[in-house]
């Protein structure tokens, strides 16, 4: 039952909502037998390809993937040219608390694809290609973490979409870097408005105190490195505040990985 709770990533919930965490287990099953069973298709456009979960050529010279040069601190991307360790002004103007941010692409075309494609229509496959993309942004950020921690969703909404998108990135980048994913950390001990449609302002109000970090597993932070791990990253509101919770439970650094980033003054439609 353990494995199953972590593997789901529903170690908040208990063994109340049982049967429909065996629901879930069941779909996802079912749909990882359906991907092995078809013919292999892009999890972007769905055409057809050599491998499973593997983006086709189109979608991935369209990926709007980050490049060097990036923000030593945010990884949020610099013009060219720029020097090796530089930090964009609005990192020097306002230091965020993680330690540093990466991610693997900008919020457009394919890459807001495949994540609205794992956050609202439960395509699994989806998180293969992103993690594997995460793993490369973030392969010093993976190699130094001594715990990687999902964003959570508060339990309720867990059990609306009967999955915690973040977690199941988590899980896999756990497997390849080899390192300890916590699901049972931090929780997000009230359920906030969705972020859809919010400025900035009223997103940092929206999420502001709505993480701790469980009495009973601070020992596992304290003095660590974590790694936080998130789908998309738009103001940072919801990274910054569960960073806070991090680093008040004693957390040495935290460190920031998520697949996809808004970069300042795009619109946010999440
Ligand atoms: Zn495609």
């Amino acid at each position: 039952m353990g494995a199953l709770l972590r593997f789901s990533g529903f170690g908040e919930i208990g063994a109340g909502p049982l049967a429909r965490l065996t629901l879930s287990r069941l779909r996802f099953v079912g749909r990882t037998v359906l991907d092995f069973a078809l013919p292999p298709r892009c999890p972007v456009c769905f055409a057809p390809t050599d491998a499973h979960h593997a983006v086709c050529g189109i979608c991935w010279g369209r990926m709007p993937l980050i490049a060097e040069p990036v923000c030593a601190v945010t990884g949020a991307p610099l013009p060219l040219p720029s020097p090796n360790g530089a930090i964009s002004p609005a990192a020097l103007a306002k230091p965020p608390r993680y330690r540093r941010a990466r991610a693997a692409a900008l919020y457009h075309g394919p890459a807001r694809t495949l994540i609205q494609g794992l956050k609202y229509a439960d395509r699994h496959d989806c998180a293969v290609p992103m993690a594997a993309w995460m793993a490369r942004a973030g392969c010093g950020l993976l190699k130094e973490a001594d715990l990687i921690v999902p964003v959570p969703l508060h339990w309720r909404r867990q059990l609306a979409r009967r999955f915690n998108q973040s977690a199941v990135l988590a899980d896999r980048l756990g497997r390849v870097a080899e390192k300890p994913v916590a699901h049972d950390v931090l929780l997000r001990k009230r359920a906030t408005r969705q972020q859809v449609g919010l400025t900035a302002a009223q997103r940092s109000t929206n999420v502001s105190g709505a993480f701790i970090v469980k009495q009973s597993a601070k020992n596992r932070v304290e003095g660590r490195t974590v790694l936080l791990i998130d789908d998309v990253v738009t103001t940072g509101a919801t990274i910054d505040a569960c960073v806070k919770a991090m680093l008040r439970s004693g957390a040495a650094h935290v460190d920031v990985l998520s697949f996809a980033r808004v970069v300042q003054g795009e619109e946010i439609t999440i």
